[in-house]
């Protein structure tokens, strides 16, 4: 299988890029904000806690996250293989991912980073929040939050992956398809 971790701050492309690769590699895309806004959609208990947090920037409970990208790969073993989109996003989701795949006799084959500069971003996500409804993608201090929750937060998962020699960082900013390209071409090399 070939299962990658589409890995970047918010704003930085990631989703975008994900459908495209989801449909070269033929690869299930999990994203675990997508998940969550279905969820918060359904207006399910699990929805309704996690809209708290997620208008707020704040992390959603590790345990529910990693709950929920386990059945995905338990509904998918026959795939290709997997892109994770904004997951994991702390230490502890990177572990339980290991274990997880682990448990199904699978690994992670590469971590691509997108890397995007904060003034970018900002411009990306206040335009995305003009037309995606997004509450997170639509005030300044929101925005500074998550950036904040993503520095401390997520950023030491490149060490955990470099670590591993399994990380490669690309350039976030051009044209989708120039970037997507690149991503190609990596995933090419590594696969
Ligand atoms: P995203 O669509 O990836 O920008 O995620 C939107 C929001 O959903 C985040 O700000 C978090 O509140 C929540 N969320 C998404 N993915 C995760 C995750 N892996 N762990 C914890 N919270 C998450």
């Amino acid at each position: 299988m070939l299962n990658i971790i589409l890995f970047g701050p918010p704003g930085a492309g990631k989703g975008t890029q994900a459908i495209k690769l989801s449909e070269r590699f033929e690869l299930i895309h999990i994203s675990t904000g997508d998940l969550l806004r279905a969820e918060v959609k359904a207006e399910t208990e699990l929805g309704k806690a996690a809209k708290q947090l997620m208008d707020k920037g704040i992390l959603v409970n590790d345990e529910i996250v990693t709950g929920m990208i386990d059945s995905k790969i338990n509904q998918n073993l026959i795939a290709k293989g997997f892109i994770f989109d904004g997951f994991p996003r702390t230490i502890i989701q990177a572990e339980s991912l290991d274990t997880l795949l682990s448990k199904y006799n699978l690994s992670i084959t590469l971590t691509l980073a997108l890397a995007v500069d904060e003034e970018e971003l900002y411009k990306r996500i206040s335009l995305r929040g003009k037309v995606s409804g997004r509450i997170d993608d639509q005030d300044r201090n929101t925005f500074l939050k998550r950036m904040q929750v993503y520095n401390t937060e997520t950023t030491p998962l490149k060490k955990y992956y470099d670590t591993k020699g399994i990380l490669t960082t690309i350039n976030g900013i051009g044209e989708i398809e120039d970037i997507f390209n690149s991503l190609c071409n990596k995933i090419q090399k590594n696969s």
